[in-house]
């Protein structure tokens, strides 16, 4: 068995082999620099292309190199998780493989460790370089947590961090699997503070978030955080039924004045109404019951199909 690392880096990765190589170059480099020990976790995310073939490629070149090959695509949140709880480090730096994420600025994250905080968060600060269309939805939607739930959680913050050993085990506490790692983050509490760095373009191949994993992304942050959605919907239904009760009582008094017409339109009207915000509601609960139905099956949260070390 080797000694502990001073420094894990975590590195989750779908579809990568073109970053791979520079990036492992990289990281040496800065790590080098500061002179610390290290290992490098590559967790293939079970890519469709030569990721794992690279890894095994570069671990015959650098023995501080671990990778993880999962049975599937489970996904950036679950990646992190896996690359978690198999490091050892002193410290865990998480980061992202296609050098959104400056290697350089694990320098700054490992410093801010050394003045004794237990969690460095990153902000990104939003160039141009990262879409328009990212910027604003991604504005929009830490509005729109931070209104409903009741951690705070920082915008443009991605999960790109150090935590040291002590907020690693806090961490691989949390059994849910629908994992918002940002959220969980920011409600474990401990020291923490947050470094800024400048993002870059992805430096090879394109978004691995689909649109599709985006939105299922976002409604994980926001239902592990907040239950006020079942409550908006309660309260609309209770709005609903008042006016309802009023609108009928007029309809009975327009009936016995002998001045009741056809009615079609407000009929219409009503029962649209209404089945509109049933149905809301019904979606809304059903996104909680399909997590809760996911907690309650207690499966595994990933599978390890290879390991690949010295
Ligand atoms: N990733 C992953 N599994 C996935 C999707 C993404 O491990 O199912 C990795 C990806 O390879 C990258 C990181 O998670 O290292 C962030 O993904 P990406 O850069 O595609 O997201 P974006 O920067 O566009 O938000
Ligand atoms: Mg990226």
């Amino acid at each position: 068995m080797h000694n502990i690392p001073q420094i894990s880096v975590i590195i989750p990765l779908y579809n990568e082999e073109q970053n791979l190589p520079l990036l492992h170059k990289e990281l040496v480099a800065v790590l080098k620099d500061l002179n610390k020990s290290y290992e490098i976790i590559f967790v293939d995310d079970g890519s469709r292309d030569n990721s794992f073939e690279t890894i095994k490629g570069l671990l015959r070149e650098d023995e501080n190199i671990v990778g993880l090959s999962l049975s599937r695509n489970f996904g950036h949140q679950v990646a992190l998780l896996a690359g978690i709880e198999h490091s050892s480090g002193e410290t865990v730096i998480m980061m992202d493989a296609d050098f959104q994420h400056p290697p350089g600025i694990i320098e700054d994250l490992y410093n801010k460790y050394s003045e004794g905080y237990d969690i460095v968060n990153t902000r990104r600060i939003d160039s141009k370089k990262t879409g328009f269309l990212k910027r604003a939805t991604s504005k929009l939607y830490y509005k729109l947590i931070n209104l409903l739930s009741d951690v705070k959680i920082e915008p443009a913050s991605s999960d790109f961090r150090l935590m040291n050993r002590k907020a690693v085990e806090a961490f691989l506490r949390f059994r849910e699997k629908n994992r918002f790692t940002r959220g969980l983050i920011s409600w474990m509490g401990f020291r923490q503070t947050i470094v800024e760095y400048d993002a870059s373009e992805r430096f090879s191949g394109k978004s691995k978030y689909t649109v599709r994993k985006m939105l299922g992304f976002g409604m994980d942050g926001i239902t592990s955080f907040s239950s006020k959605p079942l409550r908006v919907t309660y309260y609309i239904g209770f709005v609903i039924v008042i006016l309802g009760l009023f609108y009928a009582l007029y309809a009975i008094v327009q009936h016995f004045r002998g001045a009741t017409v056809p009615g079609w339109t407000s009929i219409l009207v009503s029962v649209l109404i209404i089945g509109g915000v049933q149905l809301l509601s019904l979606g809304i609960i059903g996104e909680y019951i399909a997590r809760i139905y996911n907690e309650a099956k207690g499966r595994p949260v990933y599978f390890i199909r290879e390991t690949a070390t010295k």
